[in-house]
């Protein structure tokens, strides 16, 4: 399988060298241009308070993560070019953090400085 065989589920670029990627669970992938908006929009941008996509408040999310295949209830970042194309907010920060901490791929947290990293506990289940 060749790299540029692996399409990243947001843009559906293809892999290269200029594209860093992080791969979830069965080959889903996530490009870090894709995952410095989801990390503005979800970690950064105050999306902390929205509900994720669920139909029923209380029943299940009706949404699963392409990279954990869990359905959340964090909020999620979704593609703007394919519905179906959702991550998690944990998968957001653990792609950001092995691209970050890749000494090979040029990718930094999209921080604008005003980043707050307030305490909160881990998502419980
Ligand atoms: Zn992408
Ligand atoms: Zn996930």
């Amino acid at each position: 399988m060749l790299p540029s065989d692996i399409l990243c589920d947001f843009c559906e670029r293809p892999w290269s060298d200029d594209l860093p990627m992080v791969e979830g669970h069965r080959g889903s992938c996530i490009c870090g241009p894709c995952l410095s908006v989801a990390w503005s929009a979800v970690v950064d941008g105050g999306l902390d308070d929205a509900p994720p996509p669920a139909e029923d408040p209380d029943g299940p999310p009706s949404w699963t993560c392409v990279l954990c295949l869990e359905s959340r209830r964090d909020p999620a970042f979704q593609s703007p070019i394919r519905p179906e194309a959702l991550v998690c907010r944990r998968c957001i920060r653990l792609a950001g953090r092995a691209l970050h901490d890749d000494p090979g791929v040029d990718w930094s947290k999209p921080s604008s400085g005003a980043v707050s990293d307030r305490a909160r506990p881990e998502d419980g289940g």
